[in-house]
């Protein structure tokens, strides 16, 4: 599968980027891992293609209010051997991919990966001899018929560890313009729009508190060595002799954004006991909502979310082995 025709730029200042992406038909592009092969199946075809790689800037890793800077372009695999950093964090780039994919790949790419559907994810003739879907091209969702609204799934593997983590995210826009917004507020349930930054806008840094909290990230897949996740758990708690001070968990795989669970505040001040991991199952299994757009089965998605959410659990309080 050839790539399309596109030109490339290859910006050597941020506020250029910015500028070069201020276009509909712009796509920006870092280690490459997710745009090259979506732009090989035809679903992508942007008039340009902006380059990060002429920006030492946001390769940085640095001291912020407390916390870490982590700029875009970091590749995973520099994360996974920061010790400084939360093992949630590490965690789940270490489980992105193969080495190679963990050496090209960057956490900004990671944060921006478009959804991804057994429907969608294959090459233009299959996708033409089946009927385009409403992602792109059609008018029909093959996975929900009635639905109006795309529901691939997000699969990215660090959002949710971010979330958790309650971390924030330094957009640079057009015109110098540079903001700070938590992380969620990128994200839109809407599987053909997942991300709600505007043409031009370009996910700079990311801001990771130091809180001081146990964290882990723990991932379903089909292929152990490699493979996107079928579901993936983040959380991060604090305990105050044995009773739950923090807790903040997050799942990716099963929704068409990565999505903070809601409800965990409620469950403050408990023991962080079995009954404990049941509660969090039964807020995983509802507010989770795998559809058919993988191999695996909807149902099993929602069931083994909960299930590592519970063993994530056990596994930060105790050291219980999952
Ligand atoms: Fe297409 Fe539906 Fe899959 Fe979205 S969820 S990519 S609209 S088949």
């Amino acid at each position: 599968m050839r790539l399309p025709d596109f030109t490339l730029a290859r910006p050597r200042s941020l506020a250029e980027a910015t500028e070069l992406a201020n276009d509909p038909r712009a796509r920006i592009i870092a280690g490459g891992t997710d745009l090259v092969p979506n732009l090989r199946r035809g679903l992508e075809a942007p008039r340009t293609v902006v380059s990060l790689e002429r920006l030492p800037e946001l390769r940085k890793i640095e001291p912020y209010e407390g916390g870490l800077r982590i700029g875009a372009c970091v590749p995973l695999a520099r994360i996974l051997e920061q010790a400084q950093l939360p093992a949630a964090l590490r965690e789940a780039a270490q489980s992105v991919g193969a080495p190679g994919h963990r050496n090209a790949g960057t956490i900004g790419g990671n944060l921006c990966l478009d959804t991804r559907c057994l429907y969608y994810n294959q090459s233009a003739e299959w996708r033409a001899s089946h009927g385009y879907c409403l992602k792109r091209g059609g008018d029909i969702c093959h996975v929900a018929p009635k639905g109006k609204v795309c529901r691939a799934a997000f699969s990215g593997d660090l959002a949710p560890a971010l979330l958790a983590l309650d971390a924030r995210v330094e957009i640079a826009g057009p015109k110098n313009a540079l903001g700070v917004k938590p992380l969620q507020d990128i994200y839109r349930d809407d599987g053909a729009h997942a991300l709600t930054l505007a043409p031009g806008e370009i996910v700079a840094a990311i801001l990771v508190p130091s809180a001081n909290l146990r964290s882990g990230y723990a991932k379903a897949r089909s292929r152990g060595a490699i493979d996107f996740p079928l579901a993936g758990v983040a959380m991060a708690l604090a305990l105050s002799r044995d009773k739950v001070k923090t807790l903040r968990v997050a799942l990716t795989g099963t929704n068409s954004c990565p999505i903070l669970l809601k409800g965990t505040e409620e469950l403050v001040g408990r023991a962080a006991d079995d009954a404990l991991g049941s509660a969090i199952s039964k807020l995983v299994q509802k507010q989770a909502k795998p559809l058919r757009t993988t191999i695996g089965a909807a149902d099993y998605r929602r069931q083994v979310a909960a299930v590592l959410a519970r063993r994530l659990l056990a596994r930060l309080t105790h050291g219980d082995k999952q």
